[in-house]
């Protein structure tokens, strides 16, 4: 083959995704593995739904149909909100997506009903990130207006952390999240499936079981893809380092 390219063990992906899901179910945690760092692969996403992940991650339509052309038939999350131009792709092709605005969600609820059905939308609020959702003190409301748009099912809330900002996720922003889906609760008169409450960076506070229990979701990419966690770069226990390889000629 020419150089460069990138080598993918996807034996070795497989083995990574199986180390994170068995540390992750052990904490009640389930994964979404996400497949955004190899635009959507449909062999890497079927390696690490053998490795046990539950659903996979995509934050763009165009590869969210490569996996769907790919034969990958398991539950899709779209991990970023999608521009109003692609609601109807949005609605058709993935079975929950990551919200922070009302116009988009009213757009969704319309295409939804359109189609005949509901779709799940876990509601993202920024715990300091900077980068999308909505801010703490606005969620409860509008997660109540998001709750009565028809067509639309309030499933759970994420928030997203170690982008923009830097943040990591401690037991205090994590315990935040967890108050922050009870008040939801209590306010929209609704039970969340969901409290999606990051990334690989979220590892290592799991690992040294410091995640609040109601935690039960986790998108992780890196940590399956390079088998480390972002916030040291680590290597991961039971996972190896040499799943993707870029061979190149070194001039
Ligand atoms: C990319 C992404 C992830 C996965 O991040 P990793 O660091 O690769 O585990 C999770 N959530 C969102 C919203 C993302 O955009």
């Amino acid at each position: 083959m020419q150089l460069p390219y990138v080598e993918i063990d996807v034996l070795a992906i497989e083995q990574n995704a199986r180390a994170i899901v068995e540390l992750c179910s052990s904490a009640g945690i389930e994964v979404t593995g996400v497949t955004k760092g190899v635009f959507g692969h449909p062999e890497v996403a079927t390696a690490m739904l053998r490795g046990g992940v539950g659903s996979i991650g995509e934050s763009r339509l165009d590869n969210v149909a490569r996996l769907r052309a790919g034969g990958v038939d398991s539950p899709i999350m779209l991990i970023r909100p999608p521009s109003l131009a692609r609601i109807a792709e949005t609605v058709g092709e993935v079975a929950v997506s990551y919200q922070s605005d009302l116009t988009t969600l009213e757009r969704i609820g319309a295409e939804a009903v359109v189609a005949g059905g509901a779709h799940d939308v876990i509601l993202m609020v920024d715990l300091g990130e900077r980068r999308e959702g909505v801010l703490p003190d606005d969620l409860p409301r509008f997660a109540n207006e998001a709750a009565v748009i028809p067509g639309v099912r309030v499933v759970g809330i994420g928030t997203n952390l170690t982008c923009f900002a830097g943040l990591v996720p401690t037991p205090d922003n994590m315990s935040r999240l967890v108050e922050l889906a009870e008040r939801v609760e209590r306010c929209a008169g609704i039970e969340l499936a969901w409290i999606s409450a990051g990334s690989s960076s979220a590892l290592p506070l799991l690992a040294d079981g410091r995640m609040p229990e109601r935690v039960n979701h986790l998108r992780i990419g890196e940590a399956i893809l390079l088998g480390r966690e972002t916030v040291h770069h680590q290597p991961w226990p039971g996972a190896v380092q040499d799943a993707m390889l870029l061979r190149a000629e070194v001039v």
